[in-house]
């Protein structure tokens, strides 16, 4: 019984058919299956019961209103009554298969209540979320930290079972473990059966007789736990990690959650970090711009040497590439960008201010040429002023 066939699927059409479209499939079929031409066939004999069962229901616009909106017990109210109790043939807790017995039973056409069936049946444990902070080169390098959260877990005690040790958790024998009693309605248009949580186990499913001390028979309990997290290198500040089945306990059987872990990366004094490339600042004298020199940039693996030419101006970003950080994903790295800032001279003595006098004196629009460019569009503009 449990494997009745939907009415639809038997006629072969769709749930929207028109009252033609039935009649049309249920006379190809009725041709098919009809007894005077298979006989000592009862396979046929069955099929061409079960669709003129169908088809009495489908052609008449009553019953077929009320299939469409309550299934089979829409059309026969001994339909859910008449399976001696829905918890018996599947014994156990396994209520998940049993939740998607009833919503099939029902084309789900009980709306609210289809998840008051469900009520016992396995769910997944919370996520937890944490924010971990690390330092510029952590991120960069990838790391292992430890992380302590807080989750519910099954009772160690009881096992999660909530009874006492020794003592065993019982199913429920008025609604045979499923959580969920059939009442049957009498309405105006006739037999219902409707469903709603036990009252015997309040649609727990379970009788526990002595619950467990350590756990006051809720079968979890809190802990402290401290997590490995392996970082992996390249990890960029908002993202995050996720630990799967470290979170909460699930319920009735069902998964644990996870952990979420979201970084969060400490500035840096020296770089700043776009993307997988690693942006630094150095400033230079005015004569090292102006000679060229050699300089020792820092990247994240250390000093490297760079030569800037001569007649390098304030602002040139000059690239280091692969110096950059590790791709998350996959392989390679970007690169380092050096912008070179020229700073210029303060708190000059008397001789070093002669010194850059005598300087600027020697200077001629060769040695400017941004300088001289500037002073003659300046020219060109004010013309005859
Ligand atoms: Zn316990
Ligand atoms: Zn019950």
């Amino acid at each position: 019984m449990a494997d009745k066939r939907d009415y639809y699927e038997v006629l072969g059409v769709a749930k929207g058919a028109s009252d033609d479209e039935i009649k049309k499939a249920h006379r190809k079929l009725a041709k098919k299956y009809h007894p005077d031409l298979n006989r000592d066939n009862p396979e046929a004999a069955e099929k061409f019961k079960e669709l003129n069962e169908a088809y009495e229901v489908l052609s008449d616009k009553d019953k077929r209103a009320k299939y469409d909106q309550f299934g089979f017990a829409g059309v026969d109210p001994n339909y859910g009554a008449g399976q001696g109790g829905f918890g018996g043939g599947f014994g156990g807790f396994d209520m998940g298969d049993l939740g998607d017995i009833f919503g099939s039973f029902f084309g789900g056409g009980f709306g609210g209540s289809s998840s008051r069936s469900r009520r016992n049946a396995p769910q997944r444990g919370e996520t937890l979320q944490q924010r971990i902070m690390l330092s510029f080169e952590e991120a960069a390098f990838g790391c292992e930290k430890e992380i302590t959260i807080n989750r519910t877990e099954s009772c160690d005690e009881c096992g999660g079972t909530g009874a006492e040790k020794g003592t065993s958790v019982e199913t429920c024998s008025n609604c045979h473990g499923s959580g969920v009693v059939m009442q049957t309605q009498r309405t105006p248009l006739g037999m219902f059966q409707t469903q709603g949580a036990c009252p015997n186990c309040r649609g727990t499913g379970k009788i526990i007789r002595k619950p467990c001390k350590k756990c006051g028979g809720t079968g979890k309990m809190r802990k402290s736990r401290t997590l490995k997290v392996k970082i992996p290198a390249g990890i960029d500040d908002g993202q995050s990690i996720q630990l799967r089945g470290q979170g909460n306990a699930g319920v009735n059987g069902g998964p644990s959650g996870d952990v979420i872990v979201t970084i969060s990366i400490r500035p840096h004094p020296l770089f700043t970090r776009d993307g997988n490339n690693v942006i630094c600042e150095i400033p230079i004298s005015f004569p090292q711009a102006a000679l060229g020199d050699t300089l020792q940039v820092p990247t994240i693996d250390g000093k490297v040497e760079y030569t800037i030419p001569e007649g390098t101006q304030t602002g040139t970003v000059f690239r280091l590439r692969g110096k950059g950080i590790q791709n998350v994903n996959g392989r390679g790295r970007g690169d380092q960008y050096v912008r070179v800032n020229i700073e210029v001279p303060t708190h000059l003595t008397d001789h070093q201010k002669r010194l850059l006098r005598d300087f600027e004196a020697s200077t001629t629009d060769e040695n400017q040429t941004q300088r001289k460019g500037f002073w003659d569009k300046v020219k060109d503009a004010f013309k005859g002023e």
